[in-house]
């Protein structure tokens, strides 16, 4: 192996987080001189199964994410999983889709001057060490059951979304979910049906909410959400249409499960801590209150967000 490649896996294989590791691609790629920009995509299924939605890996500076255009290029790369190409401009636009155990993963975009055989070979290569570090992160950043993403991962996300607020017209929102009585879906149907709900739980959280919201197991039977992009005033409802769903599932063999859910609107100065707290205070009062529900800390007696309630004044 040449020095250059060595160094190249090492550096690859050398970050411990999947945004890290996207910087560090791009660093090796932008090197080659006929290469002028680099973007990469996280990819997901879209609603209707075959259209895919595309989110950029990492937060602009400014939190103001960019659309790329649906060419046909874009578009066969996804479904064909394989290279293609287009002219933008006087460039050549490259498309790389890397898949993931099954399905593709993540979409490379990369802009230059047409690029030999050789140099679109030794992309190939270098994706095929990003892609393996990458099933190796997701390994730890994901539960093994749900498929979601863990509590060890919250933080870092959450910290990312909080950078953005405030930068854009929309908001953020976290909420967290706790399934109502699952003690009783365990100790009636045993705990292979329980772990089947929790499954299942997660797989309705997926089709809820949008590729752009953050999905978290967050221990047991506890669930975390980060909504972003959420207009003004519809953050409760979005979850309040999740509660619905839920409430009209019919899990096999346990029937209807309900889930209460507590959530709060972030705002700049606050850690996650405070968060996570007022969303908990919302959670334990909708399930001292009948369960099966929505509670937004704002709308709590207590639920002012001057920060000034408890005595308390914000120093940051
Ligand atoms: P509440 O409505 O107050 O939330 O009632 P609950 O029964 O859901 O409350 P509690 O939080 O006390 O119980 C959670 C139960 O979840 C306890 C535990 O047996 C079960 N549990 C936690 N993790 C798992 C898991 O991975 N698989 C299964 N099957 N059960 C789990
Ligand atoms: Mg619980
Ligand atoms: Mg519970």
């Amino acid at each position: 192996m040449t020095q250059g490649c060595f160094s190249t896996v090492l550096k690859l294989t050398a970050q411990p987080d999947c945004f890290a590791l996207a910087n560090a691609l791009s660093e090796i790629l932008l090197l080659q001189p006929e290469i002028e920009g680099i973007r990469l995509f996280e990819v997901f299924d879209g609603e209707s199964g075959s259209a895919r939605m595309l989110r950029e890996v990492g937060e602009p500076e400014d939190g103001r994410k960019q659309r790329i255009e649906y060419t046909t290029a874009l578009s066969e790369a996804l479904a064909e999983k394989c290279r293609t190409s287009e002219l933008v401009g006087r460039m050549e636009r490259q498309y790389f889709p890397i898949p993931g155990d099954s399905a593709i993963k993540r979409l490379l975009v990369v802009d230059g001057v047409p690029l030999s055989r050789e140099q679109l070979d030794w992309i190939g290569n270098v994706l095929a060490v990003y892609r393996n570090h990458l099933l190796v992160l997701d390994r730890k950043d994901r539960d093994l059951l749900t498929g979601l993403m863990n509590r060890h991962t919250f933080e870092d996300r959450i910290m990312r979304v909080l950078s953005g607020v405030g930068k854009t017209d929309t908001g953020a929102w976290l909420a967290l979910l706790d399934i109502d009585h699952f003690k009783r879906v365990n100790d009636t149907y045993g705990h292979l049906y329980g772990d089947e709900v929790l499954l299942l739980f997660a797989r309705l959280m997926q089709r809820s909410f949008r590729y752009t919201d953050f999905l978290f197991r967050y221990g047991g039977e506890e669930f975390v959400v980060i909504l972003t992009e959420v207009p003004d005033g519809v953050g409760a409802a979005i979850l309040e249409r999740f509660r619905q769903s839920v409430e009209a599932f019919v899990f096999p063999t346990v029937g209807q499960v309900t889930v209460s859910i507590g959530c709060v609107r972030l705002e700049t100065g606050k850690l996650p801590d405070r968060f996570l707290d007022e969303a908990d205070r919302a959670l334990y009062f909708a399930k001292n209150n009948g369960r099966n529900q929505v509670i937004s800390f704002h709308d709590m007696d207590d639920g002012r967000s001057d920060g000034e309630h408890d005595g308390e004044v914000e120093l940051f």
